[in-house]
């Protein structure tokens, strides 16, 4: 059978609150702000899930785990992406790459790229160098640009 490609691309956005933890790509970031959201607001898993989702055909993060569903409160995103991993592993479809573009004017992001690329390659369980995080300003512009939220977007590439 000929090798079968399948693109996904992926998008969310949470709300920065004071006191709130900041969690991106299954790592706490020491900040005084942070994502507010039924889960751990983690929007770099929350873009890749939808990213995987998308490949898949099947849907998004809210059909799959509403966040009208007290089982998912307060939940690490992580055990998410692990259900949606499952999913994709039972499809005999796996991950060739993936792609994440944050889009935020606070807090500084750059300096926390390695340990979110490290820890989403072990989430994903793929190299290093097959994880890519990176992002951007708004040059304060609209609400992102004012610092009232975090937005992210991934794109992954699956094959069979
Ligand atoms: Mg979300």
């Amino acid at each position: 059978m000929a090798i079968q490609f399948r693109i996904g691309h992926g998008f969310d956005v949470h709300r920065l609150r004071r006191g709130r933890k900041l969690v991106l790509g299954g790592v706490e970031i020491p900040s005084a702000i942070g994502l507010l959201g039924h889960s751990d607001a983690d929007v770099v898993l929350h873009a890749v899930i939808n990213a995987l989702l998308g490949a898949m055909a099947e849907g998004d993060i809210g059909t799959h785990f509403p966040d009208s569903d007290p089982r998912y409160k307060g939940i690490a995103s992580a055990k998410l992406l692990a259900q949606v991993l499952a999913l994709m592993r039972r499809k005999d479809l796996k991950i060739v790459n993936v792609d994440v573009t944050l889009v935020a004017q606070r807090p500084k992001l750059s300096p926390h790229y390695p340990a979110m690329r490290k820890s989403l390659a072990g989430l994903l369980k793929l190299a290093i160098g097959a994880v890519s995080i990176k992002a951007a300003t708004t040059e304060k512009l609209g609400w992102l640009g004012k610092g009232q939220g975090i937005a992210g977007t991934a794109v992954v590439l699956l094959s069979r």
